[in-house]
């Protein structure tokens, strides 16, 4: 008998011309991030998409689903978008010894010794997160305790921001690393004729193409670790700045077998092989994947001295850092690039080398367009520069948590003057109206929330400084969000299927504790993710 009134009751339903949604959330408050930037209470999602967004009579009048929840006032976005991060290294950076944090060159040591111990079965011992800039005397180390330590088995330590790296004599030796040896874009430290294993930029390639290559099943294993980090935080797309053909082909056979769920935005790596293949090959796109850039750099970081200056180092008179290959390397990849769909992405940090490319883009853009070439970190522009972006239509990819985490000794390396056209984001983002924002991890920390905080309040985790940093270069918090969101989407060109909450878009969506828009700035760090849904499944629950 109920069984059958239940189905008179659907019958009923059907009749008054409900349709079926595989799910549908009600009693939320649910940014859109649309043009308009509307607020929502529900929406209707049926394979994978959202089929209608509204109030909750709306919906609810509309739509009939097995799959009803009750959202109880939480706050939903579109999934977090990081326009700029490294999501296969930060998978193999969770199997590495994590230096970050360490307050002395001997804490570092100390956390290899503890990592080798754990982890006898490794035949290198990698490492990544180093800062000399917070140690005391700020000097570059040198391998001597590596080499007590480890005589038989090579390490390698990554700085900070992949710029520099120290080897210890046995991964030297395997590198074919040897004094007064020069090598373009990249400078081998001496000391008291040995070398002391700090190799700054290119430097350390010779190291790194000594290491065994991953195995498949260590490849699942490290993105799917990385993958479930990622949800947890919100994240449910990153564009991949630089992975090699192979890397590639590994992933999207991954996402291909539902092993790997992440959406990547993947840039091709400024190899000649990348190159070869895939400008014969064109853009590639799937429901998960999308390669169509390709990722040059241009210098290295401010941190290690390599980011290209104009003018000399505050801190280091006749030295003004370099560019990583010559101007007719970038300027050959531009044409190759200009005579293709592809997109050109060149990490610039310094202000001549954010000139040097911003000409080069200018010579093949040729005034206002929409190729969406991209300029990775846009970190120091010279005042004469910013226009440039503007007129060519150059898009400026930044991450607000290098400002807050290179404040505290930017003003070493650049004098105030010069900080001031320093990760001057409000002032980027008036260039084109837009403006894509990254995190860089694992150069950074995942969180979106310390990027949303480090963006409109210009504070780092520890709320300093108390009146922010260069304040007039703060972005709104409906900026930042469509930074994180849409205009990261737009930057890979998936603004079509991503980055809003609108009929038709993949259904990609976190639920938070509280709502962004309106909490005090020292709130934003203790907002949880709830859940994360990526194409209408969840894909993380918080317990
Ligand atoms: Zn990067």
């Amino acid at each position: 008998m109920r069984n059958l009134l239940y189905v008179l009751l659907a019958a009923f339903l059907i009749s008054c011309g409900k349709n079926s949604a595989d799910l549908i959330i009600h009693k939320a408050a649910i940014y859109t991030v649309d043009s308009s930037f509307s607020v929502a209470t529900a929406m209707a999602i049926k394979d994978g998409k959202i089929l209608a967004i509204g109030t909750d009579d709306q919906i609810l009048q509309q739509f009939i689903s097995d799959s009803l929840i009750d959202a109880a006032g939480a706050t939903i976005f579109p999934g977090w978008i990081d326009a700029h991060a490294h999501f296969v290294g930060y998978g193999e950076s969770l199997f590495k010894v994590n230096l970050f944090g360490t307050k002395t060159w001997e804490e570092a040591v100390e956390r290899v010794k503890a990592f080798a111990i754990q982890h006898p079965e490794l035949t290198w011992i990698e490492g990544r997160g180093w800062d000399q800039n917070k140690w005391p005397g700020k000097q570059f180390p040198d391998n001597t305790l590596l080499n007590e330590l480890f005589p038989d088995k090579p390490v390698i330590l990554t700085r900070i921001d992949g710029h520099a790296s120290i080897a210890n004599e046995k991964a030297l030796t395997l590198s074919g690393i040897r004094i007064g040896q020069s090598i373009e874009g990249g400078a081998i430290l001496e000391k008291n004729g040995k070398l002391t294993g700090v190799l700054i930029d290119n430097a350390d390639n010779a190291v790194y193409a000594s290491i065994p290559a991953i195995t498949p099943e260590n490849f699942e294993k490290i993105l799917r670790a990385a993958q479930e980090n990622c949800f947890a935080s919100g994240i449910t797309s990153i564009t991949d700045c630089g992975l090699s053909n192979r890397v590639v082909e590994q992933i999207d056979s991954l996402q291909k077998s539902g092993k790997l769920l992440m959406r990547l935005n993947v840039m091709l790596s400024d190899q000649s092989d990348n190159l070869a293949i895939w400008l014969a090959k064109g853009v590639y796109t799937t429901d998960r994947l999308r390669v169509g850039s390709f990722k040059v750099y241009a210098d290295g970081a401010l941190g290690s001295r390599g980011a290209c200056l104009l003018h000399d180092y505050a801190d280091q008179p006749g030295w003004k850092g370099f560019l990583l290959r010559s101007p007719a390397h970038y300027d050959s990849v531009a044409a190759l690039l200009a005579a293709s769909p592809f997109q050109m992405c060149t990490h610039a940090i310094g202000d001549s080398a954010n000139r040097s490319i911003l000409a080069i883009y200018q010579k093949y853009l040729k005034g206002k367009n929409d190729r969406r070439w991209r300029i990775e970190h846009a970190q120091i522009v010279h005042p004469d520069d910013f226009n440039r972006f503007g007129n060519a239509s150059v898009v400026p990819s930044v991450q607000p948590t290098h400002a807050t985490s290179d404040m505290y000794w930017a003003s070493e390396r650049l004098g105030k003057e010069r900080l001031k056209g320093g990760y001057a984001f409000q002032q980027l983002l008036q260039q084109n109206g837009w403006l894509p924002l990254g995190t860089d991890f694992p150069v950074e920390d995942i969180s979106p929330f310390k990027t949303f905080l480090a963006a409109v309040a210009r504070k780092d985790a520890q709320g300093f400084p108390a009146q922010g940093f260069q304040m007039e270069n703060a972005l709104t918090r409906e900026q930042a969000i469509r930074g994180m969101t849409i205009w990261a989407a737009k930057a890979g060109f998936q603004e079509k299927e991503l980055g809003s909450l609108e009929p038709g878009k993949k259904a990609d969506f976190v639920m938070l504790s509280s709502n962004l828009m309106k909490i005090p700035d020292t709130a934003i760090l203790q907002t949880k993710v709830m859940a994360t849904y990526v194409g209408g499944k969840c894909v993380y629950k918080s317990k």
